[in-house]
Parts: structure tokens; sequence; C-alpha cells
């Protein structure tokens, strides 16, 4: 049979099959995977081929995973641990952001879209909370995402209570498989809800590994929204990382410096004193936004690029 992962505890693992029946299935040998050493062989959004155990207690055996497309991977605090890979197969991550209640600073959403483009996963930033801003505000936001567009990150708005901007959100999951992150109390779980409130998740249940500190145990869960629409609920993106990557490279996950590649005098240049800069140029004339390239600094100040 073949099935989709939809949620892990790491000792037993749902798989729906084809006919959406829910499976409680364990691992069958061992399972290895080329060249990635994980602590967790299969995660959430894996394909994989399973055996009935036993038709009427629903249980399987999982014997084969199909060849991901992508995967995002935690690595772990312990140097000499393996990584733990919190999903696969995605389409895409919608980062949600509120400018207050809660205040999402600028530097947590650049940290989330270096990782994302690490994982090389395509990226949209929703706001929400839209109702509670002032013109001044919505004025601010409007430059911000006219910014954050310009570099090639697609900006949704909406208010989940006022009913503002949802079906635009419904399009954006529509017939993909997205992971779902975002500050506790940005509202993820009361957007989706209201396109899928057949699912009445709660909204602590959403937020619950993001939040609650338990984060020995964080396993994603995946949801069905609707027909082929999948979104993924993961731990907040501190628990993700920067993974793996060098301090020379960092300016390769900022699009807007990618571009400037090889423009620089030094072809090592860091882009932080160096004469002939372009990225500094850049910065300077207004072409690179200040707050990103403040982004970038505070992440090549991070000692152990992780945080
Ligand atoms: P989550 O932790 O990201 O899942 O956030 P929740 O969905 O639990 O929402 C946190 C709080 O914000 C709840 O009290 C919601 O009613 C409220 N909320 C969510 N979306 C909006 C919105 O667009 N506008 C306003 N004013 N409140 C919202
Ligand atoms: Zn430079």
């Amino acid at each position: 049979m073949k099935g989709l992962v939809i949620r892990s505890t790491g000792s037993w693992y749902e798989v729906v099959d084809e006919n959406k029946h829910v499976w409680k299935c364990r691992l069958r040998g061992k399972f290895k995977i080329k060249g990635l050493k994980t602590s967790n062989p299969i995660a959430v959004g894996d394909k994989v081929l399973f055996d009935i155990e036993d038709e009427t207690e629903n249980t399987g055996n999982i014997f084969e995973i199909t060849q991901r497309e992508n995967y995002i991977i935690r690595k772990s605090v312990h140097k000499t641990a393996h990584g733990h890979i919190l999903a696969a197969n995605l389409d895409q991550a919608v980062i949600i952001v509120t400018l207050n209640y809660p205040r999402t600073s600028l530097g947590f959403l650049d940290r989330f879209l270096v990782s994302a483009e690490s994982f090389r996963i395509p990226t949209t930033i929703v706001f929400n909370k839209v109702d509670l801003l002032s013109e001044e505000e919505k004025d601010y936001l409007a430059d911000l995402a006219a910014m954050y567009e310009e570099i090639g990150y697609p900006c949704a708005f909406t208010s989940a209570t006022a009913n503002i901007g949802i079906d635009h959100f419904a399009e954006i999951l529509k017939d993909k498989t997205t992971l779902i992150s975002g500050h506790s109390g940005v509202g993820k779980s009361t957007l989706v809800n209201q396109i899928a409130p057949d699912l009445d998740l709660k909204t602590t249940e959403i937020s619950t590994f993001a939040n609650k500190g338990v984060h020995t145990t964080t396993f994603a869960t995946m949801f069905e929204i609707a027909d082929n629409s999948y979104i993924i609920d993961t731990p907040g993106i501190k628990e993700l990382g920067l993974i793996d990557i060098e301090k020379q490279e960092l300016s390769h996950f900022f699009p807007e410096m990618r571009a400037m590649m090889g423009q620089c005098k030094y072809h090592n240049c860091k882009h932080i004193n160096e004469p002939k800069c372009a990225v500094l140029e850049a910065v300077s004339e207004g072409e690179i936004a200040e707050s990103r390239y403040s982004s970038y600094l505070s992440m090549m100040d991070d000692d152990d690029n992780r945080r």
C-alpha cells in the first residue's frame, strides 16, 4: 500500500492511504537514508510503502520510503548528535507575521526566510491582524511588503477575525503542501480555521509544538485542509535554526545580495567593511533595505549561526 505520513511520534507513524484511511504503522527493519544522519528515519510528509499488519486494528509496517523532494531538518544542539527531520516534501512555506500583538521583528522574519532559502523552499509572507493597524501603520506595512515583494517573496494581508484576505489565503494554500510558521498568537489557528472549519483546530493544538517549551519532543503534524491541500505545523523557527550555513555563504541566502555575487572587489568579500563592496554600495544607495542588511549583520554575528 502507498501512504503519506501525517504524524510521527518517533516510535510509530500515522499513515493515510489513497482512500484516506488512516493506519498506525511501525518501521520494519532498519532504515538507512543515504548520506543523511538523522535521529528519525521518517518524518511527516514522507511518502511510504507499507503492509497491513492487522486490518481491524488498522496497523501496518512501513518497509520503504520514496525519495524526498526536499526536507527541513533541525540540527541537534549537541554537536555530535544527529539532526532531526521535521518534515519532508514541502511545496512552500507561509510565515505568518503581525506588526503588533504580538510584534514580529524583522530579524525573526529574515531568519526564517534565510532558513527557507537554505532548504530551497519558496515562501509567502502573510501579514495578519491588519484590522488592528492605524493608517500610519498601514502605510508602513505597504512599504515593507513592497520591499519583500521586490526581493521575490509574495506578500498577503489578512485579518482572521475581520474576514479580510481569507480567500487569498485559501488560494495560496490550494493544491500545495505548506509549512506554516510564525510566533505564537499571530493567528495561525484562527486563519486556518477560517478556511477549513471542519478541521476545528484548537488554538492550542497548532501552537503546542512551537511554544510550550517541550522542545525535546518536537514532531510536526500534517493536516489536510482541503482535497490535495495540506498544512504542516512545525516547531518555531528558532528550533529550525540555520543549518550548516557557513558565514562565508550567508549572503547567498539573501536573494538581493546573491544577485550581486561577483561584483565586490574581493571574491571572498563578507560585505562588512571591505573596500569596493557592491553590497555595501547597494545599501548606501537604498537598493538593499537597511533592515535586511542589519539582519544579515546580526546573523553574521551569531556565535554558532543557529538561533
Ligand atoms: P496562533 O497561536 O498563531 O495559532 O494564534 P491564534 O489563532 O490562537 O490567535 C491568537 C489570538 O489572536 C486569538 O485571540 C485570536 O482570536 C486573535 N486573532 C487571530 N487573528 C486575528 C486577526 O486577524 N485580528 C485580530 N484582531 N485578532 C486576531
Ligand atoms: Zn561585498
